[in-house]
This record gives C-alpha cells, structure tokens and sequence, in this order.
C-alpha cells in the first residue's frame, strides 16, 4: 500500500461538519459529492497529500446511518491508497481478510474502492482506494493479453 490517501468520518449532519472542519483545518472542503448507490453525501477537505473525507447517510439502510447508531459520529474508516487494487484484493484475500467487495466498485472522488470487513482487520474498516481512470486503464491492457 501506499499511503493513507483519507480518514473517513461519519457525521450526523453534513453542513454542520463542513464548517466545524473548516474551522479546525483552516480549510474550506474542495468538494461535495454523493454516492446514490452508498446512500451517503461526502465532502473532501485536502491535507497535503492526505485528505479527510466527511459522511453523511442520506437514507435509513445507510452504512454510516447504521455505524452512527450504533458508535456514534466519529472516525468511520482508514482508505489507503494502492498501486492495483486487483492484485491488492488478491494479495489480502490470500493472507486471510474478508473483503467487503470482491470486485472494486466505484467510490467518490474519482476512485474505485473495496472495503475489508473489520473483523479481520483489527476492529478497523479499512477501504482500499485508486484512482478510477488508472483502474480501467489496468483493465484494458490485462484485456489486450
Ligand atoms: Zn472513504
């Protein structure tokens, strides 16, 4: 892996948080997005060559809905950024973790991701993350084999 390319936070109310982390990072967030097929409203504050992601659950059956009523708002997961995500499920898979998402599925931020299940990894949801451009590129020349 490569780096921690986010911390994702659970929130109760997005534009409440928006303002408190902008207060905290000196930073306004560079973007809002929401995922439909996640059933969350995320927003991105940048932090060097790390970024915290903020999320809001837009519907009851919402994972981070559900993370909140049980935990509380609070630091939701670690998203680590990687070379292959491919070769990385692959990689994990064989040493033992239970992935969440076999096949990498689209995330926010122009990325493709895979969650594993914090079970196997410490209590921790851990997201694996690389850019959605450099994924389907990947995909391409393993397709020209
Ligand atoms: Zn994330």
């Amino acid at each position: 892996m490569k780096k921690i390319e986010h911390l994702g936070i659970a929130v109760n109310n997005l534009k409440e948080a928006n303002e408190l982390y902008t207060q905290l990072l000196g930073i306004a967030p560079y973007k809002e997005e929401s995922v439909e097929s996640e059933g969350v409203t995320t927003s991105f504050f940048m932090l060097g060559q790390t970024k915290i992601e903020l999320l809001e659950g837009t519907n009851e059956d919402s994972p981070i809905r559900k993370f909140i009523a049980k935990r509380g708002p609070g630091i939701h997961h670690i998203a680590f950024a990687v070379e292959d995500i491919s070769v990385e499920i692959n990689r994990l898979q064989k040493e033992g973790f239970i992935l969440l998402n076999e096949t990498p599925k689209p995330g926010a931020d122009g990325k493709v991701v895979a969650f594993l299940h914090p079970k196997s990894s410490g209590g921790v949801l851990v997201e694996l993350c690389m850019d959605a451009e450099d994924y389907l590129k990947k995909l391409e020349e393993k397709s020209d084999d």
